[in-house]
């Protein structure tokens, strides 16, 4: 029900738009939702069925609340069918249960939804079922398919689908979410910068140590940029201790390519102001570079994500960057 609720953060236009329509009684009878994996396409549907459904909806947003709400959460509608590919494939055989499904209730005159989940793997047969299924609209019916590869879709199907595609939420309509539930200004700019999803920059919210480290790492960078040989300890005194796993090291990693790459903002001016401590430090010292030093900090940062994703020791990786920095603003 979390992610049902988030989505309203991510989606925001999307939401807006769905719960007018719901409010209107607008629908179209078919959707196809497109967007890469983890975007929240089938939140999307599943928020817009529960706005459907939905016993206690204000201004066609579901309550998420009520039992209907509830029931579609948890995946347990009787007027809600999933189909989802069964191995590979989505075979004709799920498409004909599924309108045999419809039919009974098509006689009834009652609501019913579906969702198709990786539409682009119904073989052909049951992309032509379907076809035919949605060539003979009923007006209690509301589809949703989803998929990451619209392409891949008969063009037929597409045709009969109103086609909405997800994209990810901008940094600063994140921070702006993030702010909204509590998350002080500039910490929530940072997080903005650093995650594509609310749920995926709460989670770095929540991290042990993500103050200290983005802290540590402003010094850190700002040694660098200073010239200072304090950086080459500070590896092993004030940032390796705060790296327990995996996900901390791509924490810390994004923060420095977020630190590089706020550096050609800053030399070009462009006042983003994202670490707010130490812009104005920044500013004085990345003046005195030139573009192409700050360009090929970037460059390095970059190549050492590749690195590490070829499993080089985490510290050795580290170690070697705080070299390489120094040396690309300094030489
Ligand atoms: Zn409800």
């Amino acid at each position: 029900m979390s992610d049902n609720n988030e989505i309203q953060k991510q989606q925001i236009v999307l939401t807006d738009y769905f719960a007018n329509m719901i409010k209107q009684g607008h629908l179209a009878h078919a959707y196809l939702l497109t967007g890469p994996k983890g975007i929240g396409k089938r939140a999307l549907a599943l928020w817009v069925i529960q706005g459907i459904f939905c016993q206690n909806k204000i201004a066609g947003r579901p309550c998420l609340d009520c039992e209907e709400c509830r029931r579609i959460a948890s995946g347990n509608h009787p007027d809600v069918v999933h189909v989802a590919p069964d191995g590979l494939s989505i075979k004709v055989d799920q498409i004909r249960f599924l309108k045999s499904e419809f039919s009974k209730s098509g006689i009834e005159g009652k609501q019913k939804t579906f969702i198709i989940e990786d539409a682009d793997k119904m073989t052909a047969s049951a992309a032509n079922s379907l076809l035919k299924f949605l060539e003979e609209p009923s007006g209690t019916v509301v589809a949703f398919l989803l998929t990451e590869t619209v392409n891949r879709i008969l063009p037929t199907i597409v045709s009969r689908c109103q086609v909405f595609e997800l994209t990810q939420p901008s940094s600063t309509q994140l921070a702006a979410a993030l702010k909204k539930i509590g998350v002080p200004a500039d910490k929530a700019v940072i997080l903005g910068n650093l995650a594509n999803s609310l749920a995926e920059s709460e989670k770095i919210a929540a991290t042990e140590d993500f103050d200290k480290l983005v802290q540590n790492v402003c010094v850190w960078y700002l040694h660098i940029l200073q010239g200072d040989a304090r950086c080459f300890v500070e590896v092993q005194t004030s940032l390796l201790p705060l790296i327990n796993n995996k996900d901390d090291e791509v924490i810390l990693l994004n923060l420095i390519i977020l630190l590089v790459k706020n550096s050609i903002s800053v030399y070009y001016g462009e006042k983003d102001n994202i670490f707010v401590k130490f812009e104005a430090d920044f500013t004085v010292l990345i003046a005195g570079l030139t573009a192409g030093r700050v360009m090929e900090a970037v460059e390095l940062v970059l190549e050492t994500r590749r690195k590490l994703a070829v499993n080089v020791s985490f510290q050795n990786v580290i170690e070697a960057l705080t070299i390489d920095l120094s040396q690309c603003y300094h030489a």
